[in-house]
Order: structure tokens, then C-alpha cells, then sequence
């Protein structure tokens, strides 16, 4: 506001200046005006970042991880976002809402604890898809459905009958967690327009082979 104020006499008083370009003086900690050029070359790759960002952990690599992160914790710049996540969620979860119901396991938890989970997978969507909010998605917990449907350890059938891979015996605490909430429900989520989703998600996610009796 300040800039734009003092801007507006620039070039109004038939000088000859009608470009309103304005010359900014900025007092940076740490540099010198004769540091320009390594003011520049720091902002654009601030220093130790390409030393300690990043550092990969792989076998027979000298470089142990370091225990302070010396590295950019925010970095600028324009990530690609979902444009119609947040309407999705809202449509899943209205704000008006206080409490929302996971699709799988049926508890009504508070909003912050429940996501707008895609049933196919987002990447795998066509732009169509994607833009099919009436039946893409679903709402899953974060007390597990949510990264239990991603990684495919439960799915669902024609029908709504919540399937469990029996990959998940490999961990007895896992398969506990899983039959007590999730054996023999079936999710109100599933309807024919959303069939197709939910078949993607078996035949390319659902871990088959045999399924929890
Ligand atoms: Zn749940």
C-alpha cells in the first residue's frame, strides 16, 4: 500500500518519466552492497543446501545422514497442486459438519481425521476422472483404513463387502487391528457409479492371492 501510494506521483509531473519505475533500496543481514553478485548466487541455491539436502542413505555410501539438518526446510517455488482437491473434501465433508464417517470401518470421527481419499488411484485417473467428484472419492480415516486401502492391504467388492488381503498375517498386531473393525462390514460407500473405481483399485492395488476368511 505504502509503495503503491508513493508510486502515484512518479511520472505526474511532466518530467518526462512515464515508465514508473521506482529504484528500491533493500538492507539485506549479512551482505554488502559490493556482495551483490554472491547475494545472487545465494538465493538462487542458498549455500550447504546441495551439500546436506537430500543426502542418500544408500548402501556402501560414505555419507552418513547427519544428525541437524543443515538444509533448506522451505523451499520456494510453484508445486503443481490438486486444483479440485479441496472441493472434493468439501463435498465429502462439508464444513458445517462435525463429525464425518470413514467409509470403511464406519466411525465417526472429527474432520481432521478424515481424508478425501481417492478410490482409484489419483494418477491413475483420466482427467475425467478426476473431475468425477460425485463418486471418485471417499472418505477414509487416518486411524488406518486410509494407508490400509492405499497399500492395498483391504478392498472392495461388487457390492460393497470389505475385503482383506491376507498379506496382512505377515503381522499379527496388523491382522488383529484389521479383522476386529473391518471383517464382514460392508461400506454404504459402494453403488454402481462408483463400481468402477472400486474394481480399478482391486484388480491394480488390492494385494490378492487369498483373502482373510
Ligand atoms: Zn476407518
Amino acid at each position: 500500500m505504502e509503495m503503491k501510494r508513493r508510486q502515484k506521483g512518479v511520472g505526474s509531473h511532466g518530467d518526462g518519466n512515464r515508465q514508473k519505475r521506482i529504484k528500491m533500496l533493500l538492507h539485506v543481514p549479512g551482505y554488502m552492497p559490493q556482495d551483490a553478485a554472491s547475494l545472487e548466487r545465494d538465493l538462487a541455491e542458498p549455500p550447504l543446501a546441495h551439500m546436506t539436502d537430500g543426502v542418500k542413505n544408500l548402501p556402501g555410501s560414505s555419507v552418513s545422514p547427519s544428525l541437524t539438518f543443515l538444509g533448506v526446510l522451505e523451499r520456494l517455488g510453484r508445486a503443481p497442486r490438486r486444483g479440485e482437491q479441496a472441493n472434493l473434501r468439501m463435498l465429502l465433508l462439508p464444513t458445517s459438519v462435525q463429525f464425518g464417517t470413514c467409509a470403511l470401518c464406519g466411525y465417526d470421527l472429527p474432520p481432521q481425521m478424515l481424508v478425501a481419499a481417492h478410490i482409484k488411484r489419483r494418477k491413475d485417473c483420466s482427467n475425467l476422472e478426476r473431475r468425477d467428484l460425485a463418486n471418485v472419492g471417499m472418505l477414509a480415516c487416518l486411524l488406518g483404513c486410509d494407508v490400509l486401502y492405499e497399500l492395498g492391504y483391504v478392498g472392495v467388492g461388487e457390492g460393497g463387502l470389505i475385503m482383506i488381503s491376507d498379506v496382512i498375517r505377515t503381522a499379527p498386531s496388523l491382522l488383529n487391528h484389521v479383522t476386529g473393525r473391518l471383517s464382514g462390514r460392508t461400506t454404504p460407500w459402494w453403488s454402481p457409479t462408483r463400481e468402477k473405481y472400486f474394481a480399478w483399485h482391486r484388480t491394480v492395488v488390492f494385494q490378492s492371492g487369498h483373502m482373510v476368511e
